[in-house]
């Protein structure tokens, strides 16, 4: 167990995969024999601890750099139950140390070729660069404002390399005219209805299409989820390009996990040139959660706030993470995934903040069962000065039975408040499998109707995990029906197999 870092380190420490000179074998050595027992240090090469209030973030099995992911809890980290969830110890410390402003600042994914090295001899050629004498006397001798500018000085050109210059500013898009009818209905301040369809488990697409037919008349776009709960599934690209073809409005969902970065940015031409508008970024779940044999859970390139710091550069910007200019760069409505129940709300909203501050233009949340207890992180949104100038859509899941009420406590993020399993209970044991349907519905409609009127909230999105044959009832009940709403009639799918 190392001395400040409260938890046993996750994964072995990385191994140096290139010749190195003795100078620096010796450094390597020396810097791991004293962060090791100390922080728990993985030898990551890009180190970060005076962002992290001294804790080393790479002990998190999800491999984030910026922040705790939406499952996290005050108990435990939900991938591996028996340790803390390090970010939330990160952002205790940070909030009793007064530093929580500096959680802010957009850090970047690992430069791979560094890890297996030492950081203190970038550290040592900066200080040599600025002049040791003049930077340790700074340090030495000078208190706050100028002590901090030399220690950043320093520090602050280890840890945001040119190629990345994270910050903690805002970046508003680069462009004004909506790129997608989800963009377009938020700017013309419509109350914005979305669902998310699960991709089939085969190459047929029949159901998928069915599905897309369904809901499309009474959405204004539907969601692909991209391997969920790490499980493939048909990708989230492709049932997006399904969904044009049959004229519904896409929301692609991009997880990182599954991501290398130059994977991501070949990705995103693709659909952007297939004509996919909406992205998601997500840093998905973990691969605890998929069937086994289990994948390498050791590996993140990227996390949910890198991917969206990387794809608003390359939109609005027009270069790739490398540099290289892309001449025709992609559109898109960039969003990410917003969890009012994970940790603590004022932590999440700093990683919401995060989001925004990088570049989501809208948030979609995990599910909400309890409006009430969500009050308490839009109130901190709200301290953020960000509610209102994000759209947000409520995650609204509705319950078919007992037994799915019960299961959605235990998903990593969800809060299912006793009252609701007390409900579907007694309405399974009163009407059975039909009359718990209703009360499910009926509970899905009291949320909305409490959610409608909210601040800041500018949409549903409905996730019916199978039940999308429920989503035009919910809409109508709701009174949510969009603008213009023509009953549909029977369409026949152009690419059904
Ligand atoms: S951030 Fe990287 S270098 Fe710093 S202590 Fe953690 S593993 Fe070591």
């Amino acid at each position: 167990m190392p001395i400040f870092t409260p938890g046993r380190r996750w994964q072995p420490a990385y191994s140096p995969f290139k010749q190195e000179s003795f100078g620096n074998l010796v450094l390597e050595n020396i810097e791991y024999a004293i962060k090791s027992p100390l922080f728990g240090c993985r030898m990551c090469g890009n180190c970060l601890l005076q962002e992290t209030a001294f804790i080393c973030p790479m002990e998190c099995p999800k491999g984030l750099r910026n922040g705790p992911c939406g499952g996290s809890t005050p108990e435990h980290c939900y991938v591996d139950k028996t340790r803390p969830c390090i970010w939330y110890k990160i952002y205790e410390r940070s909030f009793k140390l007064g530093r929580e402003e500096k959680l802010l600042e957009v850090l970047p994914p690992l430069d791979w070729e560094k890890v297996g090295t030492e950081t203190w001899g970038d550290v040592a050629a900066t200080v040599k660069k600025n002049g040791a004498g003049k930077v340790f006397k700074s340090i030495v001798l000078n208190q706050g404002e100028s002590r901090w500018k030399t220690w950043e000085l320093v520090f602050g050109a280890v840890r945001q390399p040119d190629w990345w210059k994270g910050d903690s500013e805002y970046h508003a898009p680069g462009y004004s005219e909506p790129v997608s009818r989800l963009e377009k209905a938020f700017k013309n301040g419509e109350f914005v209805v979305a669902c998310e369809i699960a991709p089939p488990l085969s190459v047929s697409t029949k159901k998928l299409i069915e599905n897309i037919n369904i809901v499309k008349p009474y959405v204004t776009s539907i969601n692909f989820t991209d391997n969920a709960s790490a499980t493939p599934r048909m990708t989230s690209w492709a049932c997006s390009k399904i969904a044009i073809d049959n004229g519904a409005e896409p929301v692609m969902q991009i997880a990182a996990r599954d991501r290398t970065r130059a994977s991501l940015q070949g990705e995103i031409l693709g659909a952007s040139a297939l004509g996919v508008r909406n992205m998601l970024c997500i840093t998905g779940d973990s691969p605890i959660l998929a069937p086994q044999p289990r994948g390498r859970m050791d590996i993140n390139d990227m996390d949910a706030i890198q991917m969206i710091w990387i794809l608003r550069r390359m939109r609005d910007e027009g270069h790739y993470l490398d540099g290289r200019e892309i001449k025709f760069p992609p559109k898109f409505f960039l969003g990410a995934a917003a969890a009012p129940f994970a940790s603590d709300p004022k932590f999440q909203a700093i990683r919401e903040h995060k989001k925004f501050n990088a570049g989501a233009q809208f948030f979609q949340t995990n599910l909400v069962y309890d409006p009430e207890r969500m009050e308490i992180w839009l109130n901190e949104l709200g301290k953020r000065n960000i509610l209102g100038k994000i759209y947000i859509m409520i995650g609204i899941t509705p319950l078919k039975s007992a037994k799915m009420a019960h299961y959605m406590t235990q998903v990593p993020g969800v809060f299912v408040p006793k009252a609701i399993l007390d409900r579907m209970d007694q309405a399974d044991q009163k009407g059975g499998p039909a009359g718990a349907q209703e009360e499910g519905l009926k509970i899905a409609l009291e949320i909305i109707e409490k959610i409608k009127g909210k601040q800041g909230i500018q949409g549903l999105h409905i996730m019916p995990v199978g039940w999308e044959d429920i989503v035009p009832r919910i809409v109508t009940e709701a009174g949510l029906l969009p603008k213009g709403f023509v009953k549909p009639e029977a369409v026949s799918p152009k690419t059904a197999a």
